[in-house]
C-alpha cells in the first residue's frame, strides 16, 4: 500500500497483540489509511452466539462466522493455564462413524484468521492469556492444511500472540501425504493420530479414512514425524466397550507402538446418542491397566464438562435442529 515500514509493525501488533477487531480502533493509523484498510480488507470475525459454563471451569463457546455458519471453541481451565480446543472446519467431509461433526458432511473450511479468531475472541470474553491450543474441534486439521499451518505460525509468532510451539497439538484421523508435509516443516508441535483401532478391519468400519490409509501406513506417518522432528507423537484410542479394548486389541496395539515414541491416550467413547457404542472411565482404566502391562505409556484423558455436553459437535447440531424448527 506505499505505507512506510513501520505502519506493518502497528497493524500487526493491533490485530495479533491488541486483538483489534475493526480496523477504526487503530487509532495510531492515520485515519485515511484506517479508511484505506476498511474498504479493501476485512479482520476475520467470529462473534459468540451462546456460552455454556461448566461446573468444572470448562467453558464452551458458539462463534458464529462472518457468513452465518457457526463453530464450537471450548476452553479448559487446567493448573497450567487455560487451554483452548479450536475448530478448523465448518462440518468435516471423513465420515468417522462414531463422530457428531461429520455428520452434515464439510460445508466450508475456516480461514486462518477465523482459526485465530476463536483464540483471540475467547481470551477476550475470558479474560485470560491461552495458555495452549488443541486443533480438536470441529474438522479435520490436515484437510484444511494451509490454514492450519497458517494459523500455527501466526499464534506462535514472538511479535504476536507468542505461543510456545510445544503447546499447540494438531489432531488428524491420519491423511498420511499431509502428515508427511508436516514433518518437513519441523514445527515445535505435537502430532496426535486418532487411531481408535489397531488393525484394519476394525478401523474400515469406523474411521473410511483407513480404506485410503491403512493402520500401518498412518502410524508409518507418526513415526515418521516424531523422527523427523524429535517429538513424541500422541496416539487417541476412544475405547468401545467389548469393541476395541480386549486383550487381542491390547496385543495388536502393543505391536504397532512398541518402541516408538509415542503416548498413548485412551477416551471413553462419548456414545453421543448412538447406543451401540458405549464405554465407561473404569473401561478406560481397564484397558490402560493392559497397556501398562505391555509396556506401552498409557493415560486415560482427564473428561471435562461433561455437563454441558462439551464434546465437540454438539452444541452446533443443536442449533442447526433449532434453526430448523424456527424456519
Ligand atoms: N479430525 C481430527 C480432529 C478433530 S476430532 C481427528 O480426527 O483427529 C478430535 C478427536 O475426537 C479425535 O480423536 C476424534 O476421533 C475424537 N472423537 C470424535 N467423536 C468422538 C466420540 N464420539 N467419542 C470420543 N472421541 C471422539
Amino acid at each position: 500500500m506505499n505505507e512506510p515500514k513501520f505502519r506493518a509493525k502497528q497493524l500487526f501488533d493491533w490485530l495479533h497483540v491488541k486483538m483489534a477487531t475493526d480496523f477504526s480502533e487503530m487509532l495510531n493509523l492515520p485515519k485515511s489509511l484506517r479508511e484505506k484498510l476498511g474498504n479493501e480488507h476485512s479482520i476475520a470475525k467470529v462473534s459468540e452466539v451462546t456460552r455454556q459454563e461448566s461446573r468444572d471451569g470448562t467453558v464452551k463457546f458458539l462463534y458464529e462466522l462472518v457468513d452465518g455458519n457457526t463453530v464450537e471453541t471450548v476452553a479448559m481451565d487446567y493448573e497450567r493455564g487455560i487451554s483452548l480446543c479450536v475448530s478448523t472446519e465448518v462440518g468435516c467431509r471423513m465420515g468417522c462413524r462414531f463422530c457428531i461433526s461429520t455428520r452434515g458432511g464439510l460445508v466450508r473450511r475456516l480461514s486462518a484468521g477465523e482459526i485465530l479468531g476463536q483464540v483471540y475472541a475467547s481470551s477476550k470474553n475470558l479474560g485470560k492469556r491461552i495458555n495452549s491450543v488443541v486443533m480438536m474441534g470441529i474438522g479435520e486439521p490436515l484437510d484444511n492444511y494451509d490454514a492450519s499451518v497458517r494459523f500455527i505460525e501466526l499464534i506462535t509468532e514472538p511479535m504476536g500472540y507468542n505461543m510456545a510451539g510445544r503447546n499447540i497439538s494438531l489432531s488428524t484421523c491420519g491423511l498420511v501425504p499431509e502428515m508427511d508435509k508436516l514433518a518437513e516443516l519441523k514445527l515445535p508441535i505435537t502430532l496426535s493420530l486418532s487411531l481408535h483401532a489397531a488393525n484394519d478391519e476394525k478401523r474400515n468400519r469406523n474411521m473410511p479414512v483407513n480404506r485410503v490409509y491403512s493402520v500401518n501406513e498412518a502410524v508409518g506417518a507418526a513415526v515418521r514425524y516424531s523422527e523427523r522432528t524429535g517429538r513424541r507423537v500422541s496416539y487417541e484410542y476412544a475405547i468401545i466397550h467389548g469393541w476395541n479394548d480386549t486383550d487381542e486389541d491390547a496385543d495388536q496395539l502393543r505391536d504397532l507402538l512398541k518402541g516408538t515414541l509415542s503416548h498413548l491416550n485412551l477416551i471413553p467413547i462419548n456414545s453421543a446418542g448412538d447406543k451401540s457404542m458405549h464405554a465407561t472411565r473404569d473401561d478406560a482404566y481397564r484397558f490402560q491397566k493392559k497397556m501398562l502391562d505391555r509396556g506401552i505409556n498409557t493415560t486415560v484423558r482427564r473428561t471435562l464438562g461433561s455437563d454441558i455436553d462439551a464434546a465437540c459437535g454438539q452444541l452446533r447440531s443443536r442449533k442447526i435442529k433449532a434453526d430448523e424448527v424456527t424456519n
